[in-house]
């Protein structure tokens, strides 16, 4: 009846009202722990797999709340993202990722991601050009990793970011890579120094033959165009026999570490150095 459906809107709005304080108190806190220093970030290796040498640490922003615990990068940055803070929150993360690097052998890179919101002006090449200058990193210890979507509203200003990142010798590469409509053309409109390939495919790897076919394809694809391609999410040894077999450069995933604190590197070095 009418006072049914009423009862059924009004809890609705209830719920609708709990969702959007909910979502205002986390943006108050997320503004806060940028404030307070509490975005922090860890490293995950990306390892050779001939050599199995470490040649890169993927920068990861991790936020430890104080009530909630850990809360996943993939809440807090389209949550930063929307209300405005992704820039901050970028710089943030690759001032600690530059400062940190510069400590490690020089050997070893370091990636960073970036969110297509960050590539609205230039201000990001004068950001990253600061950083390398002030941390003394040299530019080609830099990737910049970038997903598809950061190209999808592409405009002059994204293609002259990534040139004049370019230039400057920083690397970049193309992350999530397969999972959009036109990963394809965009590797023709701009060099990539690196392919990412997305870690549902290294997933199905095992008994998902079309999954193996892709893989396969992109992993040819770049040796073709002399892009370096690296796999996403190794976690089992069968995987990372299969992406051997394939030609496959470099593989990241739980098989090797997950990511971890700046403290640790030096001890997860020592560690893979004698596995
Ligand atoms: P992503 O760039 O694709 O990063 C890889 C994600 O896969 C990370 O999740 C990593 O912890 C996870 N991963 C690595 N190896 C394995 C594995 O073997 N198995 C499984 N199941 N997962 C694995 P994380 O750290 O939760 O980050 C999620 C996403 O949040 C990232 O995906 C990236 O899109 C975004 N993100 C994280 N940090 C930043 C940042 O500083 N800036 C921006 N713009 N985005 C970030
Ligand atoms: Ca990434
Ligand atoms: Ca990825
Ligand atoms: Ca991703």
């Amino acid at each position: 009846a009418k006072g049914d459906g009423r009862g059924v809107a009004r809890l609705f709005e209830r719920e609708m009202d709990a969702r959007m304080q909910e979502r205002r108190r986390l943006e108050i806190d997320l503004r806060a722990a940028l404030e307070n220093g509490d975005i922090e970030v860890s490293y995950q290796p990306i390892v050779d797999i001939e050599s199995n040498k470490v040649r890169c640490f993927e920068a990861l922003a991790r936020w430890h709340h104080a009530e909630r615990g850990q809360i996943p990068p993939d809440v807090f940055i389209p949550l930063a993202e929307e209300i405005g803070l992704i820039d901050k929150i970028g710089a943030h993360v690759l001032s600690r990722a530059c400062t940190d690097a510069a400590t490690w052998p020089e050997t070893i890179r370091v990636a960073v991601n970036l969110s297509p919101a960050q590539f609205a002006t230039e201000a990001l090449v004068d950001d990253v050009e600061e950083t390398l200058i002030r941390t003394g990193l040299t530019p080609d210890r830099l990737e910049l990793e970038i997903t598809e979507t950061a190209l999808l509203n592409q405009t002059d200003t994204t293609l002259t970011i990534l040139a004049r990142l370019r230039h400057f010798g920083v690397r970049i590469a193309m992350d999530d890579f397969g999972t959009g409509y036109s990963s394809l053309a965009y590797l023709r409109k701009f060099p990539f120094d690196k392919i990412k390939i997305d870690r549902s495919f290294i997933s199905e790897l095992e008994g998902n033959d079309e999954s193996q076919a892709i893989v396969r394809a992109i992993i040819g694809l770049g040796s073709s165009l002399g892009i370096a391609t690296t796999a996403e999410g190794v976690e089992t040894s069968d995987q990372l026999a299969k992406l051997r077999a394939e030609g496959c450069q470099e593989v990241q995933g739980w098989l090797f570490s997950k990511a971890v604190p700046a403290n640790q590197i030096t001890l997860l070095l020592k560690a893979i150095e004698h596995w």
